[in-house]
């Protein structure tokens, strides 16, 4: 079957979900394809927030841009950062009119708590369900409005001729078909990349599909070594413990009972950027003040009334996987994969440099988040660029006389994946995507030097060619479990391919990308972004660079 839209959005996310909004109020027949139930999106785990500097609150959203700026190491477009942060509060108030019901301080007005590397308390949030309810109220005006949601579909290639995308190629999981769906233009809201590294906080379903799919279509990705690892995690999953302990006055401890943060970052303590926190606990840990790989996040003083009203939801992590009571005793944790500041390489209206090709959300790098993000930006990022690449796709939509009539590219998904189910026994998907991403944990992550780069990189090579022995051992077509999450190996490779080729090009240390051999940021040469392109078949990937827009603040040390 063929299937055919004005514009497709590939993503049931925030940013996707946000996109389909602002189709909808402009009459446009947009569709939305989705691999999960779109509430089943990873935006849906979001706790901690949605940041905005409402000038009511004796705010500034000049403020928010420089501590965001400043977050990210200097290496954020100072153009893109301003869209942001100015639209912040529009953003926000609208979603509380679409019937986001934000938390509520004590005189009944919006609540807010303070984040990491911010100066002031300017982030919203729901309880410890932000995301769930920022995505139940837009998923709400996307089935009010009738909009066509591809549900359990899962994309296998974008549709790019003649260096123009017309759209994309998809399985519908239920059924095993691959079809057609045709578009004059297409945004790319498929989220994250956590899988590429084991463990992350990142939902499973998080492999780097969106990264992939551009990448494949030739579309640059920028930044990519700028990995996040969040200072909060729980050592034996991965689990998230929230910003939010730490915003609400939580300490970090070592063996010997040190509030650490102290020493490093006299001014911020423990709400330094998350760059640095982590980088201040790694430290910690391997010069042997750590508790079996771990730091302690100590909120007893905060007294069990605190803990249960404002942090309830970690209490019951906390319960449910360590047995812990975290009035009572502090909590093993320490940093792990968390967000990908690298992105899509985008303009401030979503445009790749693949014409008919749009991205937002996670999987784009506009760039506002640079070599670090602050907490509770990337919720903003989602519908403030979510909104603004739905406007733009439309227009260029606007200006799409003909789309191709072939099926060249559906044949040709068709065909690879027969290769795949038809494959006598090999290798299992899970051993070789484990084998990939505890290289890249090992080797790019708080801490990374030349020899481990290259090592990972040598790895993701190595494993690039063993992914054509990748067998799956159910051959049916309905609910191919098997086949979905071995075509989500080759998303998560390719990723991985552009996370190091990326991180070997950058020569100095910048925001969460840290060389122990190469410990100095140097503004006189890398003040630049990285663009990685794929390599023409089967070759390196292919690097350029662009220069970081400065506007009105210019680069100086960093220091909390
Ligand atoms: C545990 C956790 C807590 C967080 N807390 C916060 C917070 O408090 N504040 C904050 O600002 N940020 C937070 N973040 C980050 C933030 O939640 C995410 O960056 C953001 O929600 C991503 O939204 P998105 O719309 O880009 O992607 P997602 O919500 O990840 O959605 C991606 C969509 O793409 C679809 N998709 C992907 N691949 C395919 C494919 N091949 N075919 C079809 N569909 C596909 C998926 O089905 C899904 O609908 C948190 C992240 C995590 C993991």
């Amino acid at each position: 079957m063929m299937f055919e839209h004005e514009v497709l959005i590939i993503g049931a996310g925030l940013a996707g979900l946000r996109a389909a909004v602002e189709a909808v109020r402009r009459g446009s027949n947009a569709a939305v394809i989705t691999k999960v139930y779109p509430v089943r999106s990873h935006s849906n785990a979001a706790q901690g927030g949605i940041n905005a500097a409402l000038t009511d609150r004796g705010d500034d959203w000049t403020d928010h841009a420089l501590d965001t700026i400043k977050g990210s190491d200097y290496l954020a477009d100072q153009d893109a950062v301003e869209v942001m942060c100015s639209e912040a509060g529009q953003a926000l108030i609208e979603l509380e009119h679409m019937g986001v019901i934000f938390s509520r301080d004590d005189q009944g007005k919006l609540g807010t708590r303070r984040f990491g590397g911010q100066k002031a308390a300017r982030t919203f949030f729901v309880g410890a369900i932000t995301g769930q309810a920022m995505l139940h109220v837009l998923y709400e005006q996307v089935v009010k409005a009738n909009v066509r949601v591809y549900d359990e579909w899962f994309v296998t290639s974008l549709i790019v001729e003649d260096g123009v995308c017309h759209g994309a190629v998809a399985m519908d999981i239920r059924t095993g078909e691959a079809h057609t769906v045709r578009a004059k233009a297409v945004i790319l809201a498929a989220g994250g990349a956590g899988r590429v590294y084991e463990p992350s906080t990142n939902a499973l379903i998080c492999t780097g599909d969106g990264y992939a799919l551009a990448y494949r279509a030739g579309a640059p990705l920028m930044d990519m070594e700028m990995v996040q690892y969040h200072p909060t995690t729980l050592a034996s999953n991965g689990v998230l413990i929230s910003e939010a302990a730490r915003g609400e006055g939580g300490y970090l401890l070592n063996s010997k009972g040190d509030r650490f943060m102290l020493k490093y970052a006299p001014d911020y303590k423990e709400l330094a950027s998350r760059d640095v926190v982590s980088r201040c606990e790694q430290t910690e840990i391997d010069e042997g003040r750590g508790v079996d790989g771990c730091v302690l996040l100590d909120l007893r003083h905060l007294g069990r009334e605190v803990v249960e009203r404002k942090l309830g939801y970690l209490q019951e992590v906390a319960h449910d996987f360590m047995g812990i009571d975290l009035a009572e005793t502090p909590i093993p944790i320490r940093p792990g994969m968390h967000y990908m500041m690298g992105g899509i390489k985008t303009d401030v209206n979503g445009a790749t440099m693949v014409p008919g090709l749009y991205a937002a959300g996670e999987v784009a790098n506009v760039s506002v988040h640079g070599g670090n993000r602050l907490g509770a930006n990337s919720l903003l990022d989602t519908v403030v660029f979510g909104r603004r690449s739905a406007i733009a796709a439309i227009e260029y939509a606007g200006s799409v006389r003909d789309m191709p009539k072939n099926e060249d590219q559906l044949k040709a998904d068709q065909a690879r994946i027969r290769r795949i189910v038809d494959r006598p026994k090999g290798l299992r998907t899970a051993a070789v995507r484990r084998e990939l991403a505890d290289s890249m944990h090992s080797h790019v992550a708080v801490f990374r030097n030349q020899h481990g780069m290259e090592a990972a990189a040598a790895k993701v090579r190595e494993i690039k060619s063993a992914y054509e022995k990748v067998s799956i051992e159910d051959k049916g077509k309905v609910f191919n479990t098997d086949l979905v999450f071995a075509l989500e190996l080759g998303y998560v490779i390719d990723t991985a391919e552009a996370i190091c080729a990326s991180a070997l090009t950058r020569k100095e240390s910048r925001g969460a990308h840290y060389r122990t051999d190469m410990p100095k940021r140097d503004d006189a040469n890398w003040l630049k972004h990285i663009l990685v392109y794929e390599g023409a078949s089967g070759a390196d990937p292919r690097i350029a660079f662009l220069p970081v827009t400065i506007t009105r603040w210019k680069p100086v040390e960093r220091k909390y």
